[in-house]
């Protein structure tokens, strides 16, 4: 018998105003979030896992953890601040992913 219970992953958008990508500079970038649920005959039902939130550019189509990844040298790991919202931020960002901006 087909599986009709499962666990999906669902992408929430936090928020729908578009944010600075740290990266190529245009407000593309969204406040996302990944959740797990609980699917019952395609219809989520239940919440089981909340993930942690993430910006992703959707030109780029990467997220922010992935630019600190690509972007990071292992000999300098330490992440630059915003002077403007004070988040911390990886150093190779162009702008601010959280108040947009440029660095
Ligand atoms: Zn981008
Ligand atoms: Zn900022």
């Amino acid at each position: 018998m087909f599986l009709i219970v499962g666990v999906s992953p669902k992408i929430k958008i936090l928020d729908t105003n578009p944010r600075i990508c740290p990266v190529c500079g245009l407000a593309r970038a969204y406040y996302k979030r990944v959740d797990h649920y609980l699917y019952l005959f395609f219809i989520p039902i239940l919440r089981i896992k909340k993930g942690k939130p993430f910006i992703m550019c959707e030109r780029c189509e990467k997220t922010v953890h992935e630019f600190k990844e690509e972007y990071g040298h292992p000999a300098d790991r330490k992440s630059a601040m915003c002077h403007h919202c004070g988040k911390d931020l990886d150093k190779n960002f162009k702008y601010c992913p959280y108040c947009g901006i440029r660095l």
